[in-house]
C-alpha cells in the first residue's frame, strides 16, 4: 500500500507542476496587452490628425482654385476697366476691379492661415510617427523575447505531461479512477495527516483512524473530504513544489 501511496503522490505533484505551467503559458502573451492597448490608443490619434491634414488639404485646393478664378475676373475687371468710354463705365468698372482685389486679399489671407495649420498639424504627425514607431519596435521586441519564454515554457509543459503519464502508468487503476474523481470533486485527492488533523479540510481524525493510518497497511479516507490520507512523518517525500522524482520511486 505504501508503494500505491507513493505513487499517488507523485502523480499528484506532477498533476499541480503540468497544471501550473500550462496556466503560465496561457498567461503569459497576455502580458504584453497593455503595451498592444498603448500603440492601438496612439495609432487612433495619429489617424485623426492624419484625416484632419487631409481635410485642410483638399480644403485648401478649393480655396486656392477659387483665387485663381478671382485672379481671371481681375484681369477681365481692369480689361473693362481701361475700355471704359465714359465716367459711368469707369467709375462701374473700378469698382468691380476694387471688390476682386478684395475678395483675392482675403481669400489669401484665409488660405495662410491654413496652410500655417497644415503644418503645425505636420508636426504633430511626424513627432507622434517616432511615438508608434518606437512603440511598434518594443512590441516587436518584447513578442520576440516572450517567444522564447512561450517556447522554453512549453518545452517544459510537454516534459512535465511526459512525467505526469509516467506516473499514472505507475498507479493502479482502481486508485486512478478513485484519484480522478477526488480531483474533480475536491481540486486534489491526496492529503496528508499532521498530528492528527487531515490538511484537506482540517478535521482532527477519530484517533481510531489515526491509528490505523499508523500501520501503513492501508490506504484510508478522510471521513469528512473523503480524500485518501496518510500521516505525513511516516512517508516524508520531497514532493511539496519540487520536480515529481521520476526515476527510481521511493518504496
Ligand atoms: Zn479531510
Amino acid at each position: 500500500m505504501r508503494e500505491q501511496l507513493v505513487f499517488l503522490l507523485q502523480l499528484q505533484t506532477s498533476d499541480v507542476r503540468v497544471r501550473e505551467l500550462d496556466a503560465a503559458a496561457t498567461q503569459l502573451p497576455a502580458k504584453l496587452d497593455p503595451l498592444r492597448r498603448d500603440l492601438a490608443k496612439l495609432q487612433g490619434m495619429l489617424d485623426v490628425e492624419r484625416g484632419k491634414l487631409t481635410e485642410n488639404e483638399s480644403w485648401r485646393k478649393g480655396q486656392q482654385d477659387m483665387l485663381d478664378r478671382e485672379r481671371e475676373l481681375l484681369r477681365s475687371a481692369q480689361g473693362k476697366f481701361q475700355a471704359s468710354k465714359n465716367s459711368r463705365e469707369w467709375s462701374a468698372a473700378s469698382r468691380e476691379v476694387d471688390n476682386k482685389k478684395k475678395s483675392i486679399s482675403d481669400r489669401e489671407v484665409e488660405l495662410k492661415k491654413v496652410s500655417e495649420s497644415s503644418s503645425s498639424t505636420q508636426g504633430v504627425l511626424s513627432s507622434r510617427d517616432a511615438d508608434v514607431e518606437a512603440l511598434r519596435t518594443q512590441l516587436t521586441e518584447s513578442e520576440a523575447a516572450m517567444a522564447d519564454q512561450l517556447a522554453e515554457l512549453q518545452g517544459k509543459l510537454a516534459d512535465a505531461k511526459v512525467a505526469r503519464d509516467a506516473a499514472r502508468g505507475q498507479v493502479e487503476k482502481s486508485w486512478l479512477k478513485i484519484y480522478d474523481s477526488l480531483v474533480g470533486k475536491r481540486g486534489y485527492a491526496v492529503a496528508p495527516v499532521i498530528k492528527g488533523v487531515c490538511q484537506g479540510c482540517h478535521m482532527a481524525l477519530p484517533p481510531q483512524l489515526n491509528n490505523i493510518l499508523a500501520r501503513m497497511q492501508s490506504i484510508e479516507t478522510c471521513p469528512r473530504c473523503g480524500r485518501l490520507i496518510y500521516r505525513k512523518e511516516l512517508l516524508d517525500l520531497p514532493a511539496d513544489g519540487a520536480a515529481p522524482p521520476t526515476d527510481t520511486p521511493a518504496s
